[in-house]
């Protein structure tokens, strides 16, 4: 049976350490703010955003949402972005996706200045992510991934890691910081052509596929430890990419959903609001 690895644990350290910080912003003078800009109304959107909410003023970050209707053109859009970029009470900014077909989210992410880029959807962050660069905001959920295996002293070195997805926001970005720890990395995807025998050759499998159970007791090597990013409806239930039930009974590891990644990857968005009105402050000498 294996040993849980619990995100809740991992966040409740982090936000000692947040805390800590954005007291120090406030004595000078300065509170640390993220705005979240949303088009629409999607439900999960919304539900991303009440979580957010609570965890962020459990911390005493400001999170001001900006909402938009779905009939916004993208030179509105980009100018409201750029108000944004320029605003010296704003620290991180999160745009919410998928955005309409309408908004060429190229243009968005091209606008979007770095030093808030705090969720790394920029070129030139992404491109500090895939070079190795320390000084940028890597992707949340990927950070919270490698901060989960850091802190459960799981030794990345020479092991052979299975990430499971190559989207831009998990799979790919995860895959590179995993290799920058010396891990041997094997990516899989919708057209891998034999999955358990790609997955069950793995030390470590980090499950970023949106399928629900997808990885199941047969595709886990025996004492695998095993990360689960994936967050799925099903039946009004939350459950991630991993057959918990099997893989629990044949890994040495695991993360649960719901109180594993997600829980910590809003505490590493807190962490990098913090950066950012550091850096800011630091720029102008407030701190
Ligand atoms: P995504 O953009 O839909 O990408 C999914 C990836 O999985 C794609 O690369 C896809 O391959 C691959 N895939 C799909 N079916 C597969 C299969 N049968 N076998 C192997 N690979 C398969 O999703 P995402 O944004 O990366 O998110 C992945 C999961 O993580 C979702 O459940 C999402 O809700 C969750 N998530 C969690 C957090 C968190 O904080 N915990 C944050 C972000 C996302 P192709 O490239 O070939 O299509």
């Amino acid at each position: 049976m294996a040993v849980i690895l619990s995100g809740k644990e991992v966040v409740e350290q982090k936000k000692i350490d947040i805390r800590r910080r954005v007291q120090q912003l406030k004595s000078n003078g300065v509170q640390p703010t993220l705005d979240i800009a949303m088009v629409g109304d999607r439900e999960d959107s919304l539900a991303y955003i009440k979580g957010a909410h609570k965890a962020l003023d459990s911390c005493g970050i400001e999170c001001r949402v900006s909402s938009y209707p779905e009939t916004i053109t993208i030179g509105h859009f980009i100018g409201e972005i750029q108000k944004k970029n320029n605003d010296d009470s704003v620290h991180g900014i999160i745009i919410m996706r998928p955005l309409p077909g309408s908004l060429d989210w190229k243009m968005v992410e091209e606008t979007l200045s770095p030093a808030k880029d705090v969720d790394c959807i920029t070129p030139s962050n992404l491109a500090g992510v895939f070079s190795g660069l320390r000084d940028v905001f890597y992707p949340c959920t990927a950070q919270a991934v490698i901060d989960i295996l850091d802190y459960y002293h799981i030794d990345l070195k020479g092991k052979n890691v299975a990430v499971v997805g190559r989207s831009m926001v998990v799979g790919k970005p995860v895959s590179m910081m995993l290799l920058q720890r010396d891990a041997t990395v094997t990516i899989s995807h919708s057209k891998t052509a034999d999955l358990e025998k790609v997955v069950s050759a793995a030390d470590i499998v980090v499950a970023a596929a949106g399928k629900p159970g997808l990885v199941k007791d047969r595709h886990v090597k025996q004492g695998a430890v095993v990360i689960d990013v994936g967050i799925n409806f099903v039946e009004g239930r939350l459950v991630g990419d991993v057959d918990f039930d099997s893989v629990e009974m044949k890994a040495s590891m695991i993360t649960p959903v719901p109180g594993g990644v997600g829980s910590v990857t809003t505490g590493v968005l807190m962490e990098h609001i913090a950066v950012a009105a550091e850096n800011i402050c630091i720029n102008v000498k407030k701190i």
